[in-house]
């Protein structure tokens, strides 16, 4: 069971919160119990889980990946990008989230979040289903 989800970015860097779309492919999926592996096939953006509920935490997290890996440093890719390639690299492309009763078993203050380094883009979020059964 493998679904998608577009998501278009409006910044260079921008975090987007995308835990409704995945429990709406949860929900549309029917799956009860397993497992949801998320996945973003690109080499500029990626996926983390982190809060939610004070937007100044991803803020922080971006403002920080930004100070610590600057646009321009010397770097030798010829696209310029370099940045965007090593913020994926820390951020990593994937998660697993385990689904129970078909709900995504986040915490209270944990949110899903779409990560992009190189922005704005149209990006694909590829979802995965594994059934308990
Ligand atoms: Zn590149």
């Amino acid at each position: 069971m493998i679904k998608s989800l577009n998501v278009k970015t409006a910044s260079r860097s921008e975090f987007v919160d995308i835990t409704s779309e995945i429990q709406q492919l949860v929900d549309e999926s029917g799956i009860k119990e397993g497992i949801c592996y998320v996945y973003v096939p690109h080499t500029t953006a990626g996926v983390t889980i982190n809060e939610g509920a004070d937007p100044s935490v991803v803020d922080d997290i971006l403002k920080t990946l930004n100070k610590l890996i600057p646009h321009n440093a010397g770097y030798s890719h010829i696209e310029e990008n370099s940045d965007s390639h090593i913020k994926t690299a820390m951020v990593g492309t994937s998660q697993s989230i385990i689904i129970d009763k078909g709900k995504l078993q986040l915490g209270t203050w944990q949110s899903i979040f779409f990560c992009e380094f190189d922005g704005p883009r149209s990006r694909k979020v590829i979802v995965k289903f594994i059934p308990d059964n």
